[in-house]
């Protein structure tokens, strides 16, 4: 009977899905540094690339996000943004380079607000690929917060066909939430009082992550314009990684905005809850590829799936 038994056993079925990440480009495409002027071959999108490549390449699974701070920060961001404009048809240079590389998703950084709200719509409606914002509202003024309207796309609920370790192809339902820090209303005030609200990060994941799930979503990433602190939350953290990674529900945490690489990066050791050679917060998967296009962050999630309970991260190394 023993054996009977166990002849039916099936193995569950497992894969390993490379979830790749950008951040804090800050309008680096090229490998050249504008304020020296002078090719700089440790920097831009055109190096980034071939790291995105590489990294994909080696795995049968994957998906690439970007983190945002992506429209200021050189003197092509300026340019295009103060001296040239984007009228209606031009695609900014910036969208030219990534619509080239199949990013699945892409988050608001802070420093998108810095050119106001017009520019970012007309420049981030040449993407090829979705821009999501959970925790920014348009400022409807009425001082109830229960029919506040997103500005962005609040959530991304997102189909991939992946393949298993036997080869099986399977359907994988990943939820995309992407969160800015709310002192944008102080930092762009001028540009955005009247306009757009901020949320807290936390309160919105909470929010959200429940209409994920009810909506299928099989795995939940959060994509974090947020660096990494430990001490207590105050609400309203502009550095929310470390509570997000308590909101029940996130698998993996992409973050950012603190322009240092996770795991591994310095200011990182021997903090609480935080592992910084395998790349986890308070046990969740997370990883920030520091900036200017340096580097490529990415995580290999483990995933296994097994009944009733479904797709579940069993492991991950970040890098
Ligand atoms: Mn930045
Ligand atoms: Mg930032």
């Amino acid at each position: 009977a023993s054996s009977a038994a166990s002849s039916l056993v099936v193995a569950p079925v497992q894969l390993t899905l490379r979830v790749m990440e950008t951040s804090d480009l800050h309008a680096n495409v090229m490998n050249y540094n504008y304020y020296q002027n002078r090719q700089d071959d440790s920097v831009g999108l055109v190096k980034t690339a071939t790291l995105i490549q590489q990294a994909r390449d080696a795995v049968d699974n994957s998906v690439l996000v970007d983190n945002g701070d992506l429209i200021q920060g050189s003197p092509l961001g300026d340019y295009f943004a103060k001296v040239s404009g984007l009228s209606t048809g031009v695609i900014h240079p910036i969208f030219k380079a990534m619509n080239q590389l199949d990013y699945d998703v892409a988050n608001i950084g802070n420093h998108e607000f810095n050119y106001g709200l017009s520019f970012l719509d007309e420049a981030i409606d040449d993407a090829n690929f979705p821009y999501i914002s959970s925790n920014v509202f348009i400022d409807d003024g009425d001082n109830n917060a229960d029919n506040d309207e997103p500005y962005f796309l609040p959530y991304l609920l997102q189909e991939k066909t992946v393949i298993d370790q036997a080869g099986a192809s399977h359907t994988l339902r990943i939820g995309y939430l992407g969160f800015v820090p709310p002192q944008i209303m102080q930092w762009d005030q001028a540009n955005l009082t009247g306009k757009v609200i901020a949320k807290d990060m936390v309160a919105m994941a909470q929010r959200y992550v429940p209409e994920l799930q009810a909506q299928g979503a099989d795995i939940i990433i959060a994509i974090a314009h947020s660096g990494l602190v430990t001490e207590t939350a105050k609400g309203l953290d502009e550095n929310a990684s470390y509570y997000l990674a308590g909101v029940d529900g996130i698998d993996a945490i992409m973050f950012g905005h603190a322009h240092r690489n996770f795991p591994g990066g310095a200011g990182y050791e021997g903090l609480e809850a935080v592992d910084n050679i395998k790349g986890t917060i308070r046990g969740v998967a997370a990883v920030m590829p520091g900036y200017w296009g340096k580097y490529l962050g990415y995580i290999d999630l483990s995933l296994e799936y097994a009944a009733p309970t479904g797709w579940r991260v069993k492991d991950s190394q970040s890098v």
